[in-house]
């Protein structure tokens, strides 16, 4: 039933503007209001979880699991990254600060932090995957954390209401003093310097956001203010193992919509494609595009896992972590090639197939890159630590 309704609205609402907005880049789109009030009537329902942002709240967070709430926010998540990833990535109250604050928060935070769009700061200028060498400072004064430092390449970080901001309590205690902060919009001291052009998903504003004497309400804090060193990154990472299926899956509906699209035009200008043939006995184009197809189901396959562990309270960062991996490669893989298989046509404006494989890249980019997925995937086999394997 969900993803029924959400297949026809990315159908119907999403892919008519994913040309327009992939060139009106910085363009708020405006139609995704309605679509994101629409997912919240499903939300407050029960019939979904969003794009992802409804987060999960596991037993030793109090929370309890509502068993089926990560698979079905992955397969809503499928199903609108085949309307548009970019559109997606811009929906209204669907950051992935909204992912943070659901699985984190306590419950006078989620009360006081309803109906915010939220999005997640980490990265700044000298640091991308070592999150551990974060830089932004939070000084415990009084009543407030003053919060100095500058965040790159944050998603939704200008339309947003609010920034989930990584910042570290004390630099020389490490990982472990590494929190999270919720920043409302126009706090003093906060301010969206600028927005980068990308490659793709161009419907998504991508800001820089500096702090400068921020200060933040303590009771601003998700997790515990205490540096626990022996917990290390614990606190904020756990928001990943929920995060990283919502990326594979966008990386898996993407493709689909590729492989969908190269499908329909192979059938226009008479390719067939025949599951009961050997494959050394089809045109090379269905052959490759057969061997596209089963790469693409092992990364679907891999993310159905890593979120049906979530549901059930396992503990599944190996599990995210293999799929983000295997996901994002696909997907940069699956376009391309598409792309490819349809020559000319898949290359022009005319076809999404072009835009769809520059969107793709930065699903193999963010919430941790295929490099570090891959290290994080040899670290849990290999039973060893970051500081043993880099
Ligand atoms: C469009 C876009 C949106 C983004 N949205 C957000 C957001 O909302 N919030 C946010 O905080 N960040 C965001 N990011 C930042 C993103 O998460 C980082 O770009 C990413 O983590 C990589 O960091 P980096 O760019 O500094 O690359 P680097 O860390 O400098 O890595 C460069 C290359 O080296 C490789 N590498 C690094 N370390 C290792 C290692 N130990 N072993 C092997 N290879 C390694 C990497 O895989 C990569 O290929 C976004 C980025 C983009 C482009």
């Amino acid at each position: 039933m969900l993803t029924r309704i959400a297949y026809r609205a990315a159908g119907e609402f999403l892919r008519p503007i994913s040309r327009k907005y992939d060139l009106a880049e910085h363009t708020y789109p405006k139609e995704l209001d309605m679509f994101a009030a629409m997912i919240e009537g499903m939300e407050a329902s029960g019939e979904g979880s969003g794009a992802g942002a409804g987060g999960v709240r596991r037993r030793e967070n109090g929370g309890g699991v509502r068993n089926g709430s990560n698979m079905a926010s992955v397969l809503g998540v499928m199903e609108i990254a085949w309307g548009d990833v970019g559109l997606l990535l811009a929906m209204p109250r669907q950051g992935l600060g909204n992912s943070a604050i659901a699985s984190v928060a306590n419950d006078e935070q989620r009360a006081r932090f309803q109906g915010m769009w939220a999005s997640m700061a980490i990265t700044e200028p000298d640091c991308g995957s070592d999150s551990a060498a974060i830089q932004t400072t939070a000084i415990l004064d009084g009543d407030h954390y003053v919060l100095n430092g500058e965040k790159i390449f944050v998603t939704a970080g200008e339309r947003s209401d609010a920034v989930v901001v990584w910042a570290t309590l004390d630099r020389l205690k490490g990982r472990s003093a590494i929190k999270s902060f919720v920043v409302p919009k126009g706090t003093p001291g906060m301010d969206v310097v600028r927005c980068e052009h990308k490659l793709g998903i161009r419907a998504s504003d991508t800001a820089t956001i500096r702090f400068d004497n921020c200060r933040v309400p303590k009771e601003n804090l998700l997790g515990s203010p205490e540096i626990h060193t022996d917990k290390g990154f614990a606190g904020v990472m756990q928001t990943f193992d929920n995060t990283r299926p919502l990326v594979a899956a966008m990386a898996v509906g993407l493709a689909r919509a590729a492989l969908e699209e190269t499908r329909r035009i192979f059938r226009d200008v008479g390719v067939p494609i025949d599951y009961d043939k050997a494959i050394h006995l089809q045109p090379a184009a269905a052959a490759t595009f057969i061997a596209l197809e089963s790469d693409w189901e092992a990364a679907y396959l891999l993310t159905l896992r890593a979120a049906w562990m979530a549901d059930n309270n396992l503990p599944n960062s190996l599990q995210a972590s293999m799929a983000k991996a295997k996901a994002g490669r696909m997907c940069s893989e699956v376009t391309l090639r598409c792309v490819e298989l349809c020559g000319s046509v898949g290359y022009g404006e005319g076809e999404l197939l072009e835009k769809w494989a520059r969107d793709a890249k930065i699903l193999d980019i963010f919430e941790g890159t295929q490099q570090i997925q891959q290290l994080i995937v040899a670290r849990r086999l290999l039973g060893k630590t970051s500081a043993e394997l880099k």
